[in-house]
């Protein structure tokens, strides 16, 4: 059996484990310390070993793709391009959300509102992060894992190896077989990807009670159906029309990328697994993906989105508050804009969900009502925040002519 195979075994026999020891609630000490703590610690392990290479593998990649380039003005063009794009989809994403939440009207009359206190702490103005794009420390911009000062500094560094050429060759090609080295490490890892997901998978289902979800069912059910719906609609078409691509042996592709994102629920932990794939399975070039993946896994997040626009109606819905047009417009723009400030980590979407909320004047302690399901919610966002960086990853090497249409088809 491959990896794929697997992996995709894993992720089916870890949920219906986990819904099955949900069921049976055991909650004996020994049942704890064998089964939860277990599953815990194999879980983890397998997170930071993905998380250890992140770094590594977006430096060296991103050196290697700007120097091996050619025109530096390749390198704007793509930049622009890939930030359009980016935004333009998820602007897309939230104005679907809100559509289809407008219609099902989730949480209308539930009686959810809840008095429980909420601990959220503030999100991060937009000026913030776009002024900290330069590090005044590259070191501490790593260590930190500061995905846009990485990339800026990354590229610096390409872009100096490519204008110094000849005199820098030894380097060049020192960090051509880092990258291959890394990569090689990405494989590695990925063997162990089919316990690490058995165990992530069997943990979050058995301590995420169903009755939590049966309870939020309107809100649960109109965000997973956005989220299909967009993968459907706007990436399919996208593929489609804008890059001639076949949506079907994309997405067949993809699908072991998007089960690492799902199990992980982060779109920074799953950057190799994403180079890696868009690169040897979907044929886009390293020096596209090397820009757009990492970029991506940092700003563009759809399912983040769809999630804020469907929540901020939900909780507008149980406090019994409505929203006018121009409040929906503030959503959509506000929403695209929190949602290029979710870093790609677990549950940072619903932190950011307090910006929407605040911008529209509902109450933030309605976030209360949906922490409870949001882990599961947060993996199904962040399968499509990553299926969209590939869906874009391969428009744009498209359209630079940094494809290889043979090795899309294989
Ligand atoms: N977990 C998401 C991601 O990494 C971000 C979020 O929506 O919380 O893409």
């Amino acid at each position: 059996m491959n990896v794929t195979k697997k992996i995709l075994l894993a992720l089916i026999a870890g949920s219906i484990i986990g819904v099955i020891l949900n069921l049976l609630e055991f909650s004996s000490y020994s049942y704890y310390f064998y089964v939860d703590s277990f599953l815990l610690t194999i879980g983890n392990l397998f997170i930071s070993s993905l998380k250890m290479l992140v770094v590594p593998v977006v430096f060296t990649s991103l050196v290697c793709g700007v120097s091996g380039l050619g025109e530096i003005s390749n390198l704007g063009r793509i930049g622009i391009k890939s930030i359009i794009f980016y935004i333009f989809t998820t602007c897309i994403a939230v104005t679907l959300a809100l559509i289809v939440a407008y219609i099902v009207q989730p949480g209308l009359n539930a009686g959810l509102i809840t008095t429980s206190e909420i601990n959220i702490s503030k999100a991060p103005s937009i000026s913030e992060v776009l002024v900290n794009i330069i590090p005044s420390n590259p070191i501490k911009a790593m260590s930190d894992g500061n995905m846009l000062q990485i990339i800026f500094f990354s590229m610096i560094f390409g872009i100096s190896i490519a204008l110094l050429g000849k005199k820098a060759e030894n380097i060049n090609n020192g960090m051509i077989a880092l990258n291959n080295i890394i990569l090689k490490m990405v494989e590695l890892v990925m063997y162990f990807a089919p316990y690490g997901v058995f165990c992530l998978l069997t943990r979050t289902f058995y301590s995420q009670g169903i009755d939590t979800i049966i309870n939020l069912g309107s809100y649960f059910i109109t965000v997973i159906f956005v989220l299909f719906l967009h993968l459907i609609l706007t990436y399919s078409s996208l593929l489609l029309f804008i890059g001639r691509l076949s949506p079907f042996k994309f997405f067949k592709k993809i699908r072991t990328t998007m089960i690492f994102a799902f199990s992980t629920a982060s779109s920074a932990a799953t950057i190799p697994v994403t180079l890696k794939s868009v690169e040897e399975k979907l044929g886009v070039d390293k020096s596209v993906t090397s820009f757009t993946v990492p970029l991506g896994a940092t700003i563009n997040m759809d399912g983040t989105a769809i999630m804020q626009g469907v929540a901020t109606i939900f909780i507008a819905n149980a406090y019994g508050i409505s929203l006018s047009m121009s409040d929906f417009l503030s959503v959509i723009i506000v929403a695209t804009l929190a949602s290029i400030g979710t870093a790609g980590v677990p549950g940072v979407g619903l932190i950011m969900l307090t910006m929407v909320l605040n911008q529209v004047g509902l109450p933030v302690e309605g976030i209360a009502m949906i922490i409870g399901i949001d882990r599961l919610l947060d993996m199904i966002r962040t399968a499509v925040n990553v299926a969209g960086d590939a869906t874009i990853s391969c428009i744009i090497g498209k359209s630079e002519k940094k494809f290889s249409l043979s090795l899309f088809n294989k």
